[in-house]
């Protein structure tokens, strides 16, 4: 059947007694826009890497325009138009865009000698294909997330690309970068160019996407179009498990607050925040990019220090001088960006719960013996979940929502009071995104006071029992979660936007 660009048939794969794919099968129609979904570890990237040739499948074959291959090999897979974006986008960020676009192509052309004209005139080739404007003079490294997707994505198109395969696409843009990545992908799909990205997010996936492959194990349980899904659907095609939407509701607390800023201010970031936060509730702030949120959060942590207002931990006022001073005043705070704020990738997954940089800040863990170290991870491995056989596996050997579940096993294991996560499950998987959720309320049910900062939409109404919403820096409003709809709750944000456009 040639109307496909590409098929994998009944291929299976294997890694040391790991039954990594069983028995696959997937087509992809010339321009179709196909979402591959599944849980970290069911077998997406190895899919990946059997249809671009790094992995030779056990089993099965692989089709490129009809014709069967039992093997391909990486060049085949690239003279047959399929093209990757890796979620590092491999790109080089010491050299320049024209650098990392043309040094390919020039490489491929065996030309000796650098001809600068050339390469000026292959990168704006490239880059003009998606209407990518960008300095090509500009160091990779100094550009956004996703303009560095633009420039692997100019890249893969240099190569005739009839697929381009995607993995994670969305996991580190804002919105507005989403919306702009998919233009391209319909831009690509009218000019017959197919797309099969790789995503979890439901909202975003059904947006665009008009086929569905699900994966779970390493086997296909659902091959079917947008309209035969829902939340809930996805969900148990994705785990295998009925997840009851329930909402947080928190206790009413007579005490103190735990946490409370009066007129909290920091110069460019935010003015005149006050709010309380008591033992046993979850505080939803949400807010645009830009509206002051992640400053806010980086000030309750100490890790930026207020320049206006106070701030009382458990009635006393503190002077957070850095991080240190927060952790001592029992704040703990989960990172945005676990993989440069929050984990030591390359050390052991009981090293970073137990001996991470806390232990220098704070010194008590780091006077723990060796064997309380171990039975302190172990304790947070069961608790939180953790899917390694093995807490010495560097973390680096674990999925994303495994690895979140670290960085939040990190911080529980200092016993803090209170507990600031920022966008605690992007890029997270759906079960691991429930049982964090899960284990928040259960936290919060045991007397932490919590604050979630996000704009996921029902990741705030599920699990917060009050929502601030920011804006321009300051506190806009206060949100009922009990009383507010999703659809009520993003047109206030999208509001907001528009006010601010003005
Ligand atoms: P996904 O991309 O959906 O998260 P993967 O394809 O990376 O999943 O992994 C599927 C399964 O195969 C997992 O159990 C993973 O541990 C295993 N696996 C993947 N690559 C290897 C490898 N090179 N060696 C051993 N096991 C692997
Ligand atoms: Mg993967």
């Amino acid at each position: 059947m040639a109307d496909n660009v590409i098929a994998v048939r009944d291929v299976s794969k294997s890694f040391a007694g790991v039954h990594a794919l069983k028995r696959v099968n997937l087509e992809i129609k010339p321009g179709e826009i196909h979402c591959l979904a599944g849980e970290n570890g069911s077998g997406k990237s190895t899919l990946i890497k059997v249809i671009s040739g790094v992995y030779t499948p056990d089993e099965g074959t692989i089709e490129f325009g009809g014709v069967p291959y039992s093997k391909v090999t990486p060049i085949e897979a690239i003279m047959n138009g399929v093209q990757v974006i890796y979620q590092d986008f491999s790109v080089f960020p010491n050299l320049t865009v024209m650098e990392n676009l043309a040094l390919n192509t020039e490489l491929a052309d065996k030309r000796k000698l650098v001809n600068w004209r050339r390469f000026r005139q292959i990168a704006e080739q490239a880059v003009a294909q998606i209407n990518f404007q960008v300095d090509l003079d500009a160091k990779v490294g100094t550009l956004s997330v996703a303009d560095k997707q633009l420039v692997a994505i100019s890249r893969a198109l240099m190569h005739d690309a009839k697929l381009i395969i995607m993995d994670e696409p969305t996991t580190a843009l804002t919105k507005k970068e989403v919306d702009a990545l998919f233009r391209i992908i319909l831009d690509l799909k009218a000019r017959g160019i197919a797309t099969l990205f790789v995503s979890h997010k439901l909202e975003e996936v059904f947006e665009i996407s008009e086929r569905f492959t699900i994966i779970r194990n390493g086997e296909v349980v659902a091959d079917c179009l947008p309209s035969e899904l829902d939340r809930k659907k996805f969900s148990f095609f994705m785990t295998g498990r009925e997840f009851e939407e329930s909402h947080f509701t928190g206790v009413a607390s007579t005490e103190p607050p735990v946490l409370e800023a009066v007129g909290l201010g920091l110069t460019g970031g935010f003015s005149d925040v006050s709010f309380a936060l008591h033992r046993g509730e979850i505080l939803g702030i949400t807010g645009l990019l830009g509206s002051g949120r992640t400053e806010l959060a980086l000030t309750l942590f100490g890790a930026y220090t207020a320049d206006a207002g106070e701030l009382k931990v458990k009635d006393k006022t503190v002077h957070l001088k850095g991080v240190r001073s927060a952790i001592e005043a029992g704040i703990g705070y989960v990172p945005e960006d676990r993989l440069t704020e929050g984990l030591f990738l390359e050390r052991s997954i009981a090293d970073n719960i137990v001996i991470s940089e806390i232990d220098d800040l704070t010194g008590f863990l780091g006077s723990m013996n060796a064997g309380r170290q171990r039975a302190e991870a172990g304790h947070w491995v069961d608790a939180l979940k953790i899917a390694t056989p093995n807490p010495d596996n560097a973390a680096n050997t674990l999925s994303g929502g495994n690895q979140q579940r670290i960085v939040l096993a990190k911080w529980l294991a200092t016993k803090p009071d209170i507990l600031i996560l920022n966008g605690p499950t992007v890029g997270v998987d759906i079960g691991s995104k429930h049982d964090i959720h899960q284990t928040l309320q259960k936290l919060a049910g045991e007397g932490m006071g919590i604050i979630i900062i996000t704009d996921d939409i029902p990741e705030v109404l599920q699990n917060c029992n009050r929502v601030l919403l920011m804006r321009g820096g300051r506190i806009e409003a206060e949100i009922d979660p009990a009383t507010t709809t999703e659809a009520e709750l993003a047109d206030l944000i999208s509001r907001e936007a528009t006010e601010v456009a003005l």
